[in-house]
C-alpha cells in the first residue's frame, strides 16, 4: 500500500485521503501554481499508526525516498551543513478544524544545519530565534514538554539582560536562550535533543498524527458534529520551508479571493514584509492591507492577483488562501474554499454566475437556504460587548429593543403612542394579539419554539424568544426579575431571537438587507422552481411585504387576526355576547364593512395574484378575557360601582362560562363554529365577495380564494359551499359585475385526508395545514408536547425530529401523499398548497415538491429561503 504521495503525483480531489491542505497543495501543484516541493503521508498512514501505536512498516523508507526528490528539486539537502534543506510538518484533515490540530516549522534543524542556515540567509539573529522556536515547539509537540520551561528561561532572560520583549534579543542572547532550551529538554525527557533530522522528522510525523486525537481535536469534533465519515485521521504534509523574512523583498500574508464580509470582487487581506507566518499571528507587528502592496512591491503584488486569478478560476470558490514571498518569488502555502458570511455567499455566487465562472444552476446551489434568514431579520449590531440576562429558546429569529411591557392592552397604548415595546409575559394567548401588533419583539418565560407567542411571532416576523425560564414576573407590582436582575415596566430590554439572549439596555440593530444579488437569485430561482412560494399574511401591510420578498399570493390570511385589531374587538365581543339572533346580526353588520376594507387593501396590494382567506377558525371564547382576568375586573367594578360596565362584565363571564371548554382545539371551532352559527360565515363569504367586487369595478385583477377550516366530512363542506353560491349570486346580482373566485378546504384533520377524494369533488383547492394535522395525526398537543416529552423524545432517538418544525416524512408526509393521489383522482385540476410553519422548512419544501404540490405558503421572511429551497431541489 502507497502511503506518501508527492504532491506532483497526489489526487486533489481526494480530500479524505489526503486531507484537505494536502489535496489543495497537490492540486495547486498539478495546475502549476508556485508551491514549495514536498509530499503528503495519507491519513490511511494515520489511521495504521494510531491502530497499532507505532509507524506502518517501511512508511520512513518511503518518506525517504520522497525526501530525496524534494532534495533534488529544492538543490538542498536535508541535514546537509552547507545547504540544509528545512521543512515543516503539517496537519491536515478532510475537514478543516483551524489549530486544533500541530504543526511544526524549520524541521532539519540542529547545530550544524543551523550554521547552513546562517549562511544561506546571511542572518544569524533570525537562524538563532527560528532555532530556539524550533526546540521549544518541538519539545512540546513532539516530546511533551511543558511550555511553562521554556517561557520561565525566556522570563528570566529577558530580565537578566533588561528587554522589554522577544524582539529586543539580540542573536547572541537567543543563541544562548537556544542552548537553555536544548538543556530543558535534556532535563525533562532524560535523553538530549534529538541532533538527527530524519530522527525529529519520524517522532514529528507520530506526533502530529498522535494531535488527531488530543483533547482540543476530539471536542471540536464533537462540538461541530464532525463524523468518521466527513473525516478519518490527519494526513501529514512535509513542505520544504521557504523564508518570508530574507530581507524586504520577502514577506507573508494570508488572503482572500473577495472580501468575506461583503463579498465585493476584490482581493482582501494582510501581509507583513521581512516576516514569517508566526509574526501576523504573535501580533508583534501589526500586518499591512494587502492593497497598499500595490505600491509598496508592485510586482509581487501583480503576482499575487495572478494567483489569486488562477485560485479563483480553478476552484471556482471563494479561496482562503496563504502566502510566502523569499527573495521576489511568491509562493502559495495553503488554498481551502472561504468561510463567509450570507451576503458574501449571495454576492459572489451571484457574480461568478454573471461572470461566467458558474452556471445559474451551480450558484444557485451554493447558497444554503437558511442562511437567508439572516439577512431577512434585524440584527444585533453592538458597539461593545453586552453580557446575557438571561437565555430562552431563538423562537423567532431578529433583534429588537424596547420597553418592557407586561400586558397587551399596555403594549398597544404605548405601541401606538410611538413608544418601542418588547411584549413580556409568562405565555401569551390569542387575545394578545393587538400587544404583538404594536411591539417590536416578544419574550415569554413558558413555551417552546411552536408556542403560540413563537408560532405568531414568526408569522408576523417579529423577534421572540421563548420558554426564558430566568424570567419571574409580578402583575401587580409591574415589575419583573431577568436573570436575577430587577426590572419595572418602562425599562429598556433587548432581545435576540436568533441565540435565545435577553440583554439589559439597548443594543443597537442593523435592518435586514434586500439587495441587488439577492434579487438576482431568487428571480433565477423562481425560473427553476417548479413549486410556487405564498405567503401567510392577514394584513394590507404584510401583504405589501409579503410581495417585495417575491410572493406569488397569500396562501392564508387569517380573518380573526383582523377580529383582534383593538378597534373592532369590542363589535367581535358584542357579537358573542348577543343573547338574540337580531343583536347579534346588528353587530355582524357593524363588522362588515370594516373586514371589506380589509380583503379590499390586501386584494389590491396582491392585484394579480392569488389570495385564500381562511373563514373564522378558532373558538370564539379566545375573543373574550380569561376567566381569572373577569374576577379580577368585577371586583374592581363591584368596587367602583359603574353599572353598566358592571353589567357587561356580568354577562361576559356568564357568558365565558358557557363557552368554556374542556379541550378547546378539538372543540366548537373551525367550521363547525361556521355551520352553527352561519351568520359569521355569511358576514365574511360577502365580506370577501363584495371586496372583490370592488375590485373588478376599479380594474384590479383580483383571484380571491374561500377557505373552510377544520373540516372533518364532505357535508360540511357541502353546506358552506351552498351558503358561498347563495351569497355570490346576491353580491353579482347587486353589484352587476362577474366576482370568479374559487372554493376549496383546508386539509388539517384526518378523517378529511382519509376521504379526499369527496373532499375534492367539492373543493377546487386544498390547503394541508400541517400544525394541526401534525398534532392531530400523532395525537400530540403542541404545546404541551414541547414543553414536557418532545425534547426527551428527540434526544433518546424516539422521533428524529420534532415534527412541529420538520415535516413528518414517514407519517404526516404519507397522509398526504394519499390525499393529493386521491384528491387529483377525483379532479385533475386541483390546486393543492401547504400553509403551515413546515412551508418555510427546506427538507419539508423538497417534500412537497416529491408529492406533487402546487405551493407552499410561509411566513414572509422565510419566503426568499422557500424560494431558493424549491429550485433548488429541481437541480
Ligand atoms: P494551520 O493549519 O494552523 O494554519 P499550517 O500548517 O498552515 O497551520 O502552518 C502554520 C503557519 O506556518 C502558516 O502561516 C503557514 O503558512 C506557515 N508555513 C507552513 N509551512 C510552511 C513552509 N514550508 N514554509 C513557510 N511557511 C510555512
Ligand atoms: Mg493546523
Ligand atoms: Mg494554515
Amino acid at each position: 500500500r502507497q502511503y506518501v504521495f508527492a504532491f506532483e503525483e497526489g489526487d486533489g480531489k481526494n480530500k479524505m485521503l489526503l486531507g484537505g491542505k494536502g489535496a489543495n497543495l497537490c492540486e495547486m501543484t498539478r495546475i502549476g501554481l508556485n508551491v514549495p516541493p514536498g509530499f503528503v503521508i495519507s491519513t490511511e498512514a494515520c489511521l495504521a499508526y494510531l491502530g497499532h501505536n507505532r509507524l506502518p512498516e517501511h512508511l520512513m523508507d518511503e518518506v525517504r525516498r520522497h525526501m530525496a526528490a524534494v532534495e533534488k528539486k529544492t538543490g538542498k539537502v536535508f541535514g546537509d551543513t552547507e545547504n540544509p534543506l528545512l521543512v515543516s510538518v503539517r496537519s491536515g484533515s478532510a475537514m478543516s478544524m483551524p489549530g486544533m490540530m500541530d504543526t511544526i516549522l524549520n524541521l532539519g534543524l540542529n547545530e550544524r544545519t543551523l550554521q547552513g542556515l546562517i549562511r544561506l540567509t546571511g542572518n544569524p539573529r533570525f537562524a538563532y530565534d527560528a532555532y530556539r522556536r524550533f526546540i521549544q515547539l518541538y519539545g512540546k509537540i513532539a516530546l511533551g514538554v511543558a511550555d511553562e520551561h521554556f517561557d520561565k528561561a525566556m522570563e528570566a532572560l529577558k530580565q537578566r539582560v533588561g528587554a522589554a520583549q522577544d524582539v529586543n534579543l539580540t542573536a547572541e542572547q537567543l543563541k544562548e536562550l537556544a542552548d537553555q532550551f536544548a538543556a530543558i529538554v535534556q532535563r525533562e525527557t532524560g535523553s538530549p535533543f534529538p541532533e538527527d533530522p530524519y530522527q525529529q522528522l519520524e517522532i514529528a510525523i507520530g506526533a502530529v498524527f498522535r494531535s488527531w486525537n488530543g483533547k482540543r481535536a476530539v471536542d471540536y469534533r464533537r462540538q461541530f458534529k464532525i463524523t468518521k465519515e466527513m473525516a478519518n485521521g490527519t494526513a501529514v504534509n512535509i513542505v520544504a520551508m521557504v523564508f518570508g523574512n530574507m530581507g524586504n523583498d520577502s514577506g507573508t500574508g494570508v488572503g482572500f479571493t473577495r472580501n468575506p464580509g461583503t463579498g465585493e470582487n476584490i482581493t482582501y487581506g494582510e501581509y507583513l514584509v521581512n516576516a514569517q507566518g508566526e509574526d501576523v499571528v504573535a501580533g508583534i507587528r501589526t500586518p499591512k492591507p494587502i492593497a497598499e502592496m500595490a505600491t509598496e512591491m508592485p510586482e509581487l503584488h501583480r503576482q499575487l492577483i495572478e494567483l489569486r486569478d488562477r485560485l479563483e478560476a480553478h476552484y471556482r470558490e471563494v479561496q482562503d488562501f496563504e502566502f510566502t514571498i523569499e527573495r521576489g518569488t511568491l509562493y502559495c502555502l495553503q488554498t481551502r474554499n472561504g468561510k463567509m458570511n450570507a451576503r458574501a455567499t449571495v454576492v459572489t455566487s451571484v457574480e461568478m454566475a454573471n461572470s461566467g465562472l458558474l452556471s445559474r444552476d451551480e450558484a444557485l446551489l451554493r447558497v444554503n437556504p437558511q442562511l437567508l434568514e439572516q439577512l431577512m431579520v434585524p440584527q444585533l449590531a453592538p458597539t461593545g460587548h453586552h453580557e446575557a440576562l438571561a437565555q430562552g429558546l431563538p423562537a423567532s429569529p431578529g433583534a429588537a429593543s424596547g420597553k418592557i411591557v407586561f400586558d397587551a392592552d399596555t403594549a398597544e397604548a404605548r405601541g401606538n403612542a410611538g413608544e418601542r415595546i418588547i411584549l413580556v409575559r409568562e405565555e401569551t394567548k390569542p387575545e394578545d394579539i393587538h400587544g404583538f401588533f404594536a411591539a417590536q419583539g416578544i419574550l415569554t418565560s413558558r413555551g417552546g419554539k411552536t408556542s403560540h407567542a413563537a408560532v405568531v411571532a414568526r408569522g408576523m416576523g417579529k423577534p421572540c424568544v421563548s420558554g426564558c425560564a430566568a424570567i419571574v414576573i409580578d402583575h401587580h407590582a409591574r415589575r419583573a426579575c431577568i436573570g436575577g436582575v430587577g426590572l419595572a415596566e418602562g425599562d429598556v430590554i433587548t432581545i435576540d431571537g436568533s441565540t435565545g439572549n435577553v440583554y439589559a439596555g439597548q443594543i443597537p440593530t442593523k435592518e435586514p438587507e434586500f439587495f441587488p444579488e439577492l434579487t438576482r437569485l431568487l428571480t433565477w430561482a423562481d425560473d427553476v422552481a417548479r413549486l410556487k412560494v405564498r405567503a401567510n399574511a392577514d394584513t394590507p401591510a404584510a401583504a405589501a411585504k409579503a410581495r417585495k420578498y417575491g410572493a406569488r399570493g397569500i396562501g392564508l390570511t387569517r380573518t380573526e387576526r383582523m377580529f383582534n385589531d383593538s378597534d373592532r374587538i369590542p363589535i367581535v365581543q358584542e357579537m358573542i355576547l348577543a343573547d338574540t339572533l337580531v343583536k347579534r346580526q346588528a353587530a355582524l353588520d357593524r363588522l362588515l364593512p370594516i373586514q371589506r376594507a380589509d380583503f379590499h387593501a390586501i386584494f389590491r396590494e396582491m392585484s394579480g395574484l392569488p389570495v385564500t382567506v381562511r373563514l373564522l377558525d378558532p373558538p370564539l371564547h379566545e375573543f373574550l378575557p380569561g376567566e381569572k382576568q373577569l374576577q379580577f375586573d368585577l371586583d374592581r367594578l363591584r368596587a367602583s360601582g359603574n353599572p353598566a360596565e358592571l353589567a357587561r362584565h356580568e354577562a361576559m363571564l356568564e357568558r365565558v362560562r358557557q363557552l368554556a371548554e374542556v379541550n378547546p382545539m378539538l372543540g366548537h371551532r373551525g367550521v363547525r363554529l361556521g355551520l352553527t352559527n352561519p351568520e359569521i360565515y355569511s358576514m365574511q363569504i360577502r365580506a370577501i365577495l363584495e371586496a372583490a367586487a370592488e375590485c373588478v369595478k376599479e380594474g384590479v385583477p383580483v383571484e380571491p380564494e374561500i377557505m373552510v377550516p377544520q373540516v372533518a366530512a364532505v357535508e360540511e363542506l357541502a353546506r358552506v359551499k351552498k351558503q358561498v353560491e347563495k351569497i355570490h349570486r346576491e353580491v353579482e346580482a347587486a353589484t352587476g359585475v362577474t366576482v370568479d373566485y374559487h372554493f376549496g378546504t383546508m386539509m388539517e384533520v384526518v378523517r378529511a385526508c382519509l376521504r379526499a377524494e369527496d373532499m375534492a369533488s367539492l373543493a377546487e383547492f386544498f390547503s394541508f395545514g400541517t400544525n394541526d394535522l401534525t398534532q392531530a395525526t400523532f395525537s400530540f398537543s403542541r404545546e404541551d408536547a414541547e414543553n414536557k416529552f418532545l425534547p426527551f423524545y428527540v434526544e433518546q432517538g424516539l422521533l428524529p425530529e420534532n415534527p412541529f418544525e420538520a415535516l413528518d416524512i414517514k407519517g404526516v408526509g404519507r397522509l398526504m401523499t394519499m390525499a393529493v393521489e386521491w384528491g387529483r383522482a377525483a379532479r385533475p385540476e386541483l390546486q393543492v398548497g401547504i400553509c403551515g410553519e413546515h412551508g418555510g422548512h427546506p427538507e419539508s419544501i423538497a417534500l412537497c415538491h416529491r408529492i406533487g404540490l402546487d405551493y407552499v405558503s410561509c411566513s414572509t421572511p422565510r419566503v426568499p429561503i422557500a424560494r431558493l429551497a424549491a429550485a433548488q431541489i429541481r437541480l
